[in-house]
């Protein structure tokens, strides 16, 4: 139990902060310059892999500065308080665009096994973007099942489930303003 933060009735089990708040305000400030510049006149189009980069996507879109566009798509490979993927995954895309017209860089929360991204990028391939990166805010390589490296990482993390800033146990959780590691 963390008691110097504001953790209140129902987060009992918040075990410790892996990544205040501070250092990932700093630290996304940090690569939506790089981002910035190598996507510098090129028609960007971020997709957010949702539920879990929603907050990730609204702090890093805010620190790029050439313009972008913004999609979204679901993809889910967790039912209900597991902390262990189906490995039946449901890929839902919601993109009303052409995105061989765009430079598409996926904004993800978390890469684990690294299945999620080989499948999502698989499919976005077929669609011939002008090109396909992509940027998580959290890499756990250790737990790595399929040869897969994202372009930005933002943190790499040890191998403990994390919650907060927009990453969720069986829902709760994401409104944490910081990473933190939940005794399950
Ligand atoms: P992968 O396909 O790489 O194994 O899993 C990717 C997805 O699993 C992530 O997008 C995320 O939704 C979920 N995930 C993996 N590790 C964690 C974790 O430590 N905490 C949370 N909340 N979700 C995780
Ligand atoms: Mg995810």
């Amino acid at each position: 139990m963390v008691d110097t933060l504001p953790v209140s009735f129902g987060y009992e089990n918040i075990k410790r902060v892996i990544i205040p708040e501070n250092e990932l305000k700093a630290r996304i400030a940090e690569v939506g310059k790089c981002i910035s510049l190598e996507y510098s006149e090129k028609p960007l189009l971020l997709i957010a892999i949702l539920k879990g980069s929603f907050i990730f996507l609204a702090d890093l879109c805010r620190e790029i500065t050439v313009p972008c566009e913004v999609e979204f798509m679901r993809s889910s490979s967790y039912v209900g308080n597991s902390t262990v993927s189906t490995g039946n995954p449901k890929d839902i895309f919601g993109i009303d665009k052409d995105i061989s017209k765009y430079h598409v860089l996926l904004v993800e929360d978390i890469v684990d096994t690294g299945k999620t991204l080989v499948r999502v990028t698989e499919q976005l391939k077929k669609l011939n973007p002008l090109s396909l990166k992509v940027c998580t805010l959290l890499d756990k390589p250790e737990r790595r099942e399929v040869d897969f490296s994202p372009d930005f990482a933002l943190f790499t993390v040890p191998d403990v489930f994390v919650v907060g800033y927009g990453l969720d146990f069986d829902e709760k959780y994401r409104n944490l303003p910081y990473i933190a590691e939940v005794s399950l």
